[in-house]
């Protein structure tokens, strides 16, 4: 994430320091204020991506977002709209990226993406038909489960959690 430079509430700059056991019980290294009349502290939380494994017959459906480095392809993945559920924004993500509804969707479990600063939150969701690909995807490919093979970082180890589930590893 790219970093502020000034502090959002009054416009003085922002430096990093040490919280004091006087603010809190947090002592972390935070971007914080300059003015001492201003307490706006950067707390930089992770943010909440929904992200799908979205399987159609015994393949699942990845996609490549505009954008992305090199050939790579990940699960479809978005970030939540302003008072969404979760649940809700998964099936949005798929109708906007792929054209499609889901037959079934089932949240899998969280995942931190430790370098993206996300917590990724995993579903598994059943299509059937053909896809069409939304205005931010590039490409989207079905590879068959039998031979997929997941990634380490980001929405990879979700994928790794569920190809254990149903095929033994
Ligand atoms: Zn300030």
């Amino acid at each position: 994430m790219r970093p502020f430079k000034h502090c959002p509430w009054c416009g003085n700059s922002l430096a990093i320091r040490a919280m004091s056991a006087a603010d809190s019980d947090d002592t972390r290294e935070r971007l914080a204020c300059t003015a001492t009349d201003c307490s706006y502290v950067h707390y930089d939380n992770p943010t909440p991506v929904v992200a799908a494994i979205v399987q159609r017959e015994d393949s699942v459906v990845l996609v490549q977002n505009k954008g992305w480095p090199g050939s790579f392809f990940g699960l479809m993945s978005g970030f939540l709209e302003r008072n969404e559920h979760p649940d809700e924004a998964v099936a949005r993500e798929l109708h906007e990226e792929l054209g499609l509804v889901p037959l079934s969707q089932t949240f899998l479990g969280h995942y931190a993406f430790d370098g993206m600063n996300q917590l990724i939150l995993a579903y598994h969701m059943v299509v059937e038909g053909e896809w069409t690909l939304g205005r931010e995807i590039a490409a989207a490919k079905a590879i068959p489960i039998a031979k997929l093979r997941a990634w380490s970082v980001g929405t990879g180890p979700a994928l790794q959690d569920w190809l254990v589930r149903v095929r033994g590893h």
